[in-house]
């Protein structure tokens, strides 16, 4: 084998090994299924025309081969997002509190270092996205880090411009239950001079 030729075998090595950790549904096999969603998958990072919210990494999908339309419509599982009519609503006695409750201590226990403020997204905020509603092109409902939607219950930094609404309302994850602390990623130092929305500079905490 040449060296021009290893870059190749390499990245089709790494596909082999992502996957066989975990396995995607085959072009020319039936396509419709259950599925989790990894960094490779095609949908990762797309907008679920259901419930509105982006499809993230971990996130269990649907996906539904359709007569006729080449790319499968694919479909949140999780209940909570209440997108899969197979799924269902989530039971009266919701196990998902147990894991809220778990990502409120943990949040309240592990402070940011730089004591920024974190809020929890009450279910009916505007940030959500509504079930087939886009988050279109308004960067406010998308966090400022990772670029995905807001679900109910997660804890996030909303902009220190604006600590009361309407100022700004831009918001980054700082919800360590659930995986996501893109504050102290977008932030290392805690400390956010300029407002990336209104520009506006912001006085020191
Ligand atoms: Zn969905
Ligand atoms: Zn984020
Ligand atoms: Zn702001």
């Amino acid at each position: 084998m040449s060296e021009a030729d290893e870059p190749g075998a390499l990245g089709e090595f790494a596909a082999g090994v992502a996957a066989g950790l975990d396995p995607q549904p085959q072009a020319g096999a039936s396509r419709t299924g259950p599925a989790v969603t990894n960094i490779g998958s095609r949908w990762n990072h797309t907008t679920c025309s259901v419930c509105g919210q982006t499809f993230r990494r971990e996130d269990a999908v649907r996906i539904t081969e359709q007569d006729g339309i080449a790319a499968p419509a694919v479909t949140h599982r999780d209940p909570a997002l209440r997108c899969d009519p197979d799924v269902g609503a989530p039971p009266a006695e919701q196990s998902g509190d147990d894991v809220a409750d778990f990502a409120a201590g943990l949040a309240a226990a592990w402070r940011p270092l730089d004591g920024a403020p974190i809020s929890r997204l009450s279910p009916r905020d505007w940030r959500i996205p509504r079930p087939g509603g886009r988050p279109g092109s308004d960067r406010r409902r998308r966090c400022l880090y990772c670029g995905h939607t807001f679900r109910a219950e997660e804890h996030v930094v909303v902009c220190p411009c604006s600590p009361h609404e309407p100022k700004c309302g831009a918001a980054v994850h700082r919800d360590p239950g659930a995986g996501l602390v893109c504050w102290e990623k977008w932030r290392p130092d805690g400390e956010l001079a300029i407002c990336p929305i209104t520009l506006t500079r912001l006085d020191p905490r």
